[in-house]
């Protein structure tokens, strides 16, 4: 059983601030990390490896050369290959362009069951996941937050709604995007870190998919999405002011929260 799980380098959102003259995030000097639904992804597929150690895990991101770090970083943690499509004419890429050059990779590499993060905490667009399937013409469960069973035939997971939880059974080969919270991520030992070094990032560039996919269809030329205007939104709420006595001020307080239910009457 081949897995692939599709990984996002993003810059640490917890280390990002905005500038506040342009309204742009400074990237700068911002260490980068694994999108953490793409790392949850990683550990549901290492923990189906635990139990079946035929499973066969790819790790496979489109990004700069210096997302192999990452890359090594997820053999480190147990994966069996990692594999980085790079090159500067896939730079550029929307969603759509990433999803069709995501796909005509994976058709090359090889799937039963592939994994996306749900979103990218950097260009947090959910719809890399959902056009990859689409473009593979396979069924896809989003939102999936445990992979209840995986067997050569299909996958049985749960899929996290607002208010409720659907289970689902899906006929493989298919795509499942998944949820952060989902799992927690083991941690790297030395010895696997190190060891890792022996299985480096394989590396492979447009002209290793040229021959199904055009050279429109890629990178900058193949992006229809334009980027109109982007702001920081103000972020404002209706306030009350008090100058009362203190105990006066809490029984208003008291009674503010009632009246919205935030305490019980
Ligand atoms: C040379 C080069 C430079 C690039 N530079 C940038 C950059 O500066 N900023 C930027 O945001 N993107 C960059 N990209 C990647 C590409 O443009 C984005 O991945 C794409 O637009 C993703 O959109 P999103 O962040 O909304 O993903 P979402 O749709 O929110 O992602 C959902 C899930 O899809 C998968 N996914 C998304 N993108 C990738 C990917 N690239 N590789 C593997 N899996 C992925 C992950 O599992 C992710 O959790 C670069 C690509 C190349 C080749």
């Amino acid at each position: 059983m081949k897995i692939a799980v599709l990984i996002k380098q993003v810059p640490d959102s917890t280390e990002i601030t905005v500038d506040k003259n342009t309204g742009t995030l400074v990237r700068d000097g911002v260490p980068s990390i694994m999108n953490p639904d793409d790392l949850a992804g990683l550990e549901a597929a290492l923990a189906l490896k635990d139990k079946d150690d035929s499973i066969d895990i790819t790790v496979v991101s489109m990004g700069p050369p210096q997302a192999a770090g990452m890359l090594q970083e997820a053999i480190a943690r147990g994966a069996d290959h990692a594999v980085l499509l790079t090159d500067r004419r896939l730079g550029g890429a929307d969603t759509c362009a990433t999803s069709r050059t995501l796909a005509a990779a994976l058709n090359k590499i090889g799937y039963d069951f592939i994994i996306a993060g749900r979103q990218a905490i950097d260009g947090d667009t959910a719809q890399v996941g959902p056009q990859t399937a689409e473009r593979l013409g396979l069924p896809q469960v989003t939102y999936v937050d445990e992979i209840l069973e995986l067997t050569p035939e299909y996958a049985k997971v749960k899929k996290s709604l607002e208010d409720e939880e659907q289970v689902v059974k899906v006929k493989l080969p298919a795509v499942i995007t998944t949820l952060s919270g989902m799992n927690k991520p083991r941690y790297m030992n030395c010895i696997d870190i190190v060891d890792s070094f022996n299985n480096p990032v394989q590396i492979m560039t447009y002209d290793d998919i040229k021959d199904d996919l055009p050279q429109d269809l890629i990178g900058l030329a193949g992006s229809p999405t334009k980027v109109h205007r982007t702001f920081t939104k103000n972020v404002s709420a209706a306030t009350e002011k008090f100058d009362l006595p203190a105990d006066e001020t809490a029984d208003r307080i008291v009674e503010a929260l009632k009246e919205k239910q935030l305490i019980k009457k």
